[in-house]
């Protein structure tokens, strides 16, 4: 049986990408393997977001050109953000790379594939919906992005914004749910903006409760990555209206100074972003908020990287994504933009909003001793259980010898320790929760009628 491996770099969409990948060469008759040097067929799912990313993936394939050479006949295959429209230099650097597909692009492998196996593709592959997902897995809804901050690559790698139809995305829900998914993260790098491009233009409110209403037997559904101007009152009150939408929003400030957001054209202020953050507190009552920042900005100044320290510890945020500016080529901010913060410069800036992140995030988890979680179980640590609460926090936990628990249960978990980074606990005597409970439909019409 031949095999395949796929190596992914980068984010939750590319990892995504990655088991549609792995699905349709399943679909062929190919067995994953985890040795890449075994395979037959290697794909290597690329991210360029950042300096670091695009170097692994240079490294990686410059570790597998002895190994291409001495097994001609085995395929490599690049695909994600580093392959842009324009392939001839990535072609003159790699030439011993088979096949090249930017993000999502995955037939000319399948069609390579088919062809060297001699299977036609055509009627026995897709929909490419992972065979074998985990209990919690990933589900795009909207590719690409129409926002062109001014640092970001994404817009030339990944295209315009482009939506998935509700029935085809309730459809691959249902798929996933009967192969044991019990919780699905609905994607997009700018997922508030779903929708706007297809006929009757729902929005990503209309696509929650679908998922919510037609597949009950996804016991959780989360989303992201938000934009604060799309982000509208009606998505909020759905996450506030519908019980298995889980409360945490992942929202991007990426800077605290209006100076700094304008020369990144993000669309707003610092004061606009609070204000958003205040309603989605006051809507969503116990919600988590995520964000993601950049320091050491073009032109960033200690003072108006100040502004962002201060967003930091005035919104007490439940997860921060802070990176270091790093130069992505083509991008407004690279052509225009002086990258005139000193290294070691940022470095510090970045050590200071991990440190007050750090120090927030022990308080909000002390402020969990002794609370009782809901837990969805995906995996095993160290010979205890661990999951995610619905705000995303993970959390460790012993089961009672009475009432074991298994993958995919929701429990309700008494927690006994926190840290900064997790919470630790046992589950009670009565075990996994009633799923009737997490979703009574009382519960479900009460909450709803808010937004309707
Ligand atoms: S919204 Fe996000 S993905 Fe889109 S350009 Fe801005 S940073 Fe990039």
């Amino acid at each position: 049986m031949p095999t395949y491996h796929v190596w992914t770099v980068g984010c939750q969409m590319n990892k995504a990408d990655s088991e549609r990948m792995g699905a349709g060469l399943e679909q062929l008759g190919l067995d994953w393997t985890d040795n890449p040097k075994q395979a037959d067929v290697i794909v290597l799912n690329s991210c360029v977001v950042r300096q670091q990313a695009e170097d692994r993936v240079t490294g990686m394939l410059t570790s597998l050109k002895p190994w291409k050479q001495r097994f001609p006949e085995k395929t490599l295959a690049l695909m994600g953000c580093m392959v842009g429209p324009k392939q001839d230099d990535l072609r003159k650097r790699h030439p011993y790379v088979d096949v090249f597909m930017q993000p999502q692009q995955f037939e000319p492998l399948i069609e390579m594939v088919g062809d060297k196996f001699g299977v036609d593709p055509d009627g026995c592959a897709g929909p490419f919906v992972p065979g074998h997902p985990s209990v919690t897995t990933h589900v795009p809804v909207i590719h690409g992005c129409d926002k062109f901050c001014t640092f970001c690559i994404i817009p030339y790698r990944r295209g315009r914004e482009v939506s998935r139809p509700v029935a085809e995305l309730v459809e691959e829900c249902k798929m996933l749910a009967a192969r044991g998914v019990r919780e699905v993260t609905l994607l997009g790098q700018n997922v508030d903006s779903y929708g706007h491009d297809l006929p009757g233009e729902p929005d990503l409110a209309d696509l929650l409760e679908a998922v919510h209403d037609r597949v009950p037997e996804i016991a959780r559904i989360r989303f992201l990555t938000s934009h604060p101007n799309d982000m509208s009152d009606r998505i909020i009150e759905a996450v506030a209206g519908l019980p298995r939408v889980m409360e945490c929003v992942n929202l991007p400030f990426q800077a605290g100074n209006d100076e700094t957001l304008a020369n990144m054209r993000r669309g707003y202020t610092n004061a606009q972003y609070r204000e958003l953050v205040a309603r989605v507190r006051e809507t969503v009552p116990g919600v988590a908020m995520v964000t993601d920042l950049i320091v050491g900005f073009p032109g960033e100044t200690d003072a108006q990287f100040e502004d962002t320290l201060d967003m930091v510890r005035d919104l007490r945020f439940d997860k921060t994504h802070a990176a270091m500016y790093s130069v992505r080529p083509n991008t407004y901010a690279a052509r225009k933009l002086d990258d005139d913060v000193p290294q070691e410069e940022k470095r510090r800036r970045l050590k200071a909003v991990e440190a007050a992140q750090e120090a927030i995030l022990s308080e909000i988890n002390a402020g969990c001793f002794g609370s009782t979680q809901e837990i969805l179980v995906d995996g095993r640590n160290k010979d205890r259980w661990q999951g995610r609460a619905r705000t995303d926090k993970l959390v460790f936990f012993d089961d009672a010898p009475s009432a074991p628990v298994a993958l995919g249960d929701l429990v309700n978990v008494r927690v006994t320790k926190t840290t900064p980074w997790s919470l630790q606990g046992r589950a009670p005597e009565n075990g996994a929760l009633d799923d009737a409970r997490a979703d009574s439909p009382a519960a479900v019409a009460e909450r709803r009628s808010a937004w309707r």
